[in-house]
């Protein structure tokens, strides 16, 4: 089954907070170049909206997410 769930990063929004990189505790992003990169979708738990309530600046999203 492909993958239905894991964050995509608005890089116009994103500030490079690093906020998102050091919360998400199944490795899901790493840091690049000053701003997150997503490297492990697959690690990302189904409907988790973790990052996405932390981030200051409103620039993750979800592939999959329909509301
Ligand atoms: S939604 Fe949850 S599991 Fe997925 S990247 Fe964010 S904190 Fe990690
Ligand atoms: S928490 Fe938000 S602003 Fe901070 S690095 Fe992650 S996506 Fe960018």
């Amino acid at each position: 089954m492909a993958k239905t769930w894991y964050p995509i990063i608005d890089d116009e929004k994103c500030t490079g907070c690093m906020t998102c990189v050091n919360f998400c505790p199944h490795g899901v992003y790493r840091e690049n170049g000053g701003k997150p990169e997503v490297v492990n979708p697959l690690e990302c738990v189904e409907f988790c909206r973790g990052c996405q309530k932390l981030c200051p600046a409103e620039a993750i999203r979800y592939f999959g997410d329909t509301r």
